[in-house]
């Protein structure tokens, strides 16, 4: 399967996954006096921790916002401290693999190492969510049904800020704005400069809160 391909049906995935997601969680959740269901979004960040995850967890302790944070093992063996912070904050702590390989390309022994050592690692900084984000998306029945094999839950997404490209904080703002409720959002916290992110959120979570937005952890993470 080419990428485009392994991206789409990734996206179709998400959506079943995020769509069961807001089903079990909306049965449980509380409505408004206005009897509509409470609307939440699901932010995740990718790739960090980054020179920007502290900035991030600051706006998001901010709006009591929780999000689920898809660490690469590479980054939080040098940032244990920061691990730490995240789970201690209440958001979720979860694997991206060690060194942001295409799952899809590895043979079992690679794939072990680099899930098994970042699941390891995460352990120990007190962070035991079953849930898995494979790099870029890349997926395709065979790791699917490893995940499953290996207790793991694969988590992709349906909204792609597109702030990995730094198109300008006010197109991540406006990405995070369009967001429907239930939508699982992509971020990123490392990688790169995420400058860019930190602003859009901080110009739009304000926006969300007052549109009667809350911010929670991804079901099942
Ligand atoms: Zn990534």
């Amino acid at each position: 399967m080419n990428r485009t391909r392994r991206v789409l049906t990734a996206i179709a995935a998400t959506l079943l996954l995020a769509t069961a997601g807001h089903t079990a969680h909306s049965a449980l959740a509380p409505t408004t006096a206005a009897g509509t269901d409470e609307k939440v979004l699901y932010l995740t960040f990718d790739d960090g921790p980054g020179d920007e995850t502290v900035e991030i967890l600051d706006v998001l302790r901010e709006h009591d916002a929780k999000a689920v944070f898809f660490a690469l093992g590479q980054n939080l063996a040098r940032q244990t401290d920061l691990g730490r912070r995240i789970v201690a904050e209440g958001h979720v702590l979860a694997n991206h693999t060690w060194g942001h390989e295409d799952l899809t390309t590895l043979d079992t022994t690679s794939r072990d190492q680099t899930i098994g050592d970042t699941a390891e690692l995460l352990g120990r900084l007190g962070a035991d969510s079953p849930c898995v984000r494979p790099p870029y998306g890349a997926t395709d029945d065979a790791l699917a049904d490893d995940l499953t094999a290996r207790g793991l839950r694969q988590v992709l997404w349906n909204v792609d800020t597109a702030d990995w490209t730094r198109p300008g904080a006010d197109a991540v703002a406006a990405g995070l704005l369009a967001a429907r409720s239930g939508d699982v959002v992509l971020l990123h916290d490392g990688g790169s400069d995420r400058t860019q992110t930190v602003e859009a959120l901080r110009a739009a979570l304000p926006r969300l809160a007052a549109a009667g937005f809350t911010f929670d952890v991804v079901p099942g993470c």
